[in-house]
């Protein structure tokens, strides 16, 4: 501490108590009336030495020296008091009052213990004077018991009491010292500026190397420099507003080199150099906020067309319909799809598939209103939020224009596409939610499609239940194979005189999420009409191959599987090439593998006898399906490459009880010998129909008094309960 003091401050002080005290004893001499012996001109000498000293003293370059140096002012002092104490007759007590400020000065002016150290002078200063006046009566001298050692303790207390001062600045400026080097070391860009100059007042090495500036440029700006113009008023504003202590928001910054950065700013208000000021620390968010901005983007986004996707379009939905809610106006949702995109993409391969969607998607962003969300809600289907809707029929015509618009030519990869597309629309009512919403115009759109397609069809609450359920089925069941909604349960066939289990019918199941286990009445005719057939068709068969190969891995049973084939199937040109690939990959024996058609199907086409020849080719069987319900002509039994006839259950029904069927049963069985075909009886619900069925001489039966249609994992446990050598009777 010492050395960081010069002498500056004790040499000044001494001058001016020099001054002072020459000045008072100049002025004192000849006012005061003078005791006897008192020298006054002496005293008056004295004053002038004082007042003389005085100013030399403070003249002198006292910052140039150590504090300690003004200790050489102490013993002149005190001889000039002795001085003073000769010629004013030798009292002591008159001079007390100069000991006091000499020690007061030494105790503001040098350390602990001087004082103490100044005793012995101050005694020979006192007493010299006494001595030689010959004035040494006992009170002369001691008084200077009295005034000497309080003395020394006035000059310790006062070092003692400033000595704390002064430590305590000290440690108050190197706190201050080191605060602010972590102010200018640290990583993260910190600034002060003037709250109302809006001066930067002092900026650390961080920000000078992240915003570009040096530290000079700063320091002549105002912090308002770098916003972007736009965002000065709004910051303006929040500074002066900002009068809460910490607070953190997100801003714009331009950096030197003109880039704009998105800040994170931390400001605290505080006094800087005496003024009100803030205090920020910055966090550079621009690379995070992208990435989050990105994220966000592809949560909300079709990654195709950059349109919304479902989850944007039904958030957007819900918020229109919320803020709609409060004016009672209804919101607008239309569903588009493409016209056989399929064939696009099947012929023309998927780029140009994609190219088109993504076309598509640009014209319809084109051609509605700015503030319309356009979505692609997944393969070639479109929909359009309208907030401000106009009545259904003029969202009608709205709708008629999208697919005028879609109807002009495409030009992709040097090719002209023209297509057609289907809308359904739909007006909201209060208790719909988006994804009522989103269901009644997919099933407008759905009638649109079945209504000839390249048109617009509206929803309406009127629409016949039937068919409302109808077209939601439909909907449905176009997304039902990609959910695997679909199960296969497999029915035996047995031979009715030994009870073995012959074989198993695969009969497809769906697990509707909403309706629980539907039959294939409900929905394979909706399939074939829709084609959704062809491919639930080929997934049934790899089902049922894959099953019928693991009974034989697992319980080394080599019985048949039969798989049901629609007209629509047999049409498709894959057939063979699926059939080919079902067996490779199942590795199933051709032989096991019966595949069942209805006999209408055969009576009208003459392609599907190829076909069923190309089939047979393969080494599978084949089966005509619900014998007996169709033409029955005999003469297709002679034509087509068949194995077995299964007989319907309408000619089953009646065999125990009905003559007629008895003798229809008993021709068809004698006609399948005849043509070396193997029968199936169906549909046998009781001991009574088995019964006469065995007496007719049927050989494999099928029905509910055997075993219902089951799931896979039973079959199994069937198979493995199925004796293996002995042969039982039927039932
Ligand atoms: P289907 O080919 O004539 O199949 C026999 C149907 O009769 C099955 O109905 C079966 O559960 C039922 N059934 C069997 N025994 C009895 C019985 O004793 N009493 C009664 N009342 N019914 C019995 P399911 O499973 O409902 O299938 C109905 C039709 O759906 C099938 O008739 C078939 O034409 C078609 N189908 C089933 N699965 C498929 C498939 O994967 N593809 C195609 N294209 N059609 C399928
Ligand atoms: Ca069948
Ligand atoms: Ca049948």
């Amino acid at each position: 501490m010492n050395d960081v003091l010069n002498g500056r401050f004790g040499g000044r002080l001494s001058a001016v108590l020099y001054l002072l005290c020459g000045s008072l004893v100049a002025v004192a001499v000849p006012i005061v009336p003078a005791r006897p012996g008192t020298n006054e001109a002496g005293l008056l000498a004295t004053a002038a030495t004082a007042l003389a000293s005085g100013a030399v003293i403070w003249k002198l370059p006292w910052e140039r020296w150590s504090r300690a140096s003004s200790l050489w002012i102490v013993p002149p002092t005190f001889t000039l008091i002795a001085f003073y104490n000769s010629f004013s007759d030798a009292d002591g007590y008159r001079y007390a009052p100069f000991f006091f400020v000499s020690f007061a000065w030494v105790g503001l002016v040098h350390p602990r213990g001087t004082s103490a150290k100044m005793l012995p002078l101050a005694a020979v200063a006192y007493l010299v004077p006494l001595a030689v006046a010959g004035n040494s009566n006992a009170v002369a001298v001691w008084s200077a018991v009295y005034v000497l050692p309080p003395c020394v303790l006035l000059g310790e207390a006062i070092a003692w009491v400033s000595d704390r001062l002064s430590s305590a600045q000290h440690s108050l400026r190197a706190r201050e010292a080191s605060f602010r080097q972590l102010f200018l070391d640290n990583p993260q860009p910190m600034w002060v500026f003037d709250v109302h100059g809006h001066h930067f007042l002092e900026v650390n090495e961080a920000a000078v190397a992240h915003y570009g500036y040096s530290r000079e440029e700063f320091l002549a700006m105002l912090i308002t420099d770098i916003r972007p113009p736009d965002d000065v008023p709004a910051f303006v504003d929040a500074i002066a507003a900002a009068l809460a202590l910490m607070h953190t928001r997100s801003s714009r910054h331009l950096l030197k080199d003109g880039r704009t950065v998105e800040v994170d700013v931390t400001a605290h208000r505080l006094m800087f150099e005496g003024r009100a000021a803030m205090l920020s620390a910055l966090q550079d968010v621009t690379e995070r906020n992208a990435l989050e901005r990105e994220l966000r983007h592809r949560a909300f986004h079709d990654s195709l067309t950059e349109l919304a996707n479902r989850s944007l379009f039904a958030n957007r939905l819900e918020h229109a319909r919320a803020r709609q809610a409060r004016t009672d106006l209804p919101v607008a949702v239309i569903v588009l799809d493409i016209d056989a995109f399929k064939t696009v993409n099947d012929s023309l391969g998927h780029s140009i598939g994609d190219s088109l969607l993504i076309a598509a998607g640009e014209r319809l962003r084109e051609a509605v209103r700015p503030g319309d969300t356009v979505a692609r809600l997944g393969g070639d289907e479109f929909a359009i939020l309208i907030e401000h809707a106009p009545g259904i029929d003029q969202l009608t015509q709205h709708a008629e224009r999208l697919l005028a618009c879609l109807n002009e030519p495409f030009e992709l990869a040097g090719k002209t596409l023209v297509i057609t597309a289907s809308a359904g629309v739909t007006l909201s009512t209060p208790h719909d939610g988006p994804d009522d919403l989103i269901r009644n115009a997919d099933m407008a759109m759905y009638l649109a499609k079945r209504e000839g397609k390249a048109c617009v069809r509206q929803f309406r609450p009127a629409l016949h239940h039937a068919a409302l359920e109808r077209l939601e089925l439909e909907a449905d069941l176009r997304r039902a194979l990609q959910r695997g909604e679909f199960i296969v349960h497999y029915q035996p066939m047995m031979e009715l005189t030994s009870g073995r289990v012959a074989g198993f019918e695969a009969l497809v199941r769906w697990e509707h999420p909403r309706r629980g286990l539907l039959g294939p009445p409900e929905f394979i005719g909706l399939a074939e009409e829709t084609g959704i057939i062809v491919e639930l068709g080929r997934w049934v068969l790899t089902e049922a191959c894959a099953q019928a190969q693991r009974w034989q891995e697992r319980h080394g049973f080599d019985g048949l599987v039969s798989v049901n084939l629609s007209a629509r199937q047999l049409r498709d040109p894959g057939l063979l090439g699926d059939v080919i690939a079902t067996l490779r990959n199942s590795r199933l024996d051709p032989h096991r593998l019966t595949l069942e058609i209805t006999e209408t199907v055969l009576m009208d086409d003459d392609a599907a006898v190829d076909r069923l020849e190309e089939l047979k080719a393969l080494g599978l069987r084949l089966a005509i399906d619900d014998f007996g319900t169709g033409y029955s002509s005999l003469n297709y039994l002679r034509r087509l490459p068949i194995d077995i006839v299964k007989i319907d259950k309408l000619f089953v029904d009646e065999v125990a009880t009905d003559r007629e069927s008895v003798g229809l049963v008993s021709a068809i069985l004698g006609m399948a010998r005849a043509l070396n075909l193997e029968t199936v009886a169906e549909g046998v619900e009781n001991a009574g129909q088995a019964e006469r069925l065995k007496e007719l001489g049927a050989a494999l039966v099928q029905g509910f008094y055997f075993a219902k249609p089951m799931p896979a994992g039973a079959t199994e446990l069937f198979v493995a309960a199925e004796p293996k050598q002995t042969t039982t009777s039927v039932r």
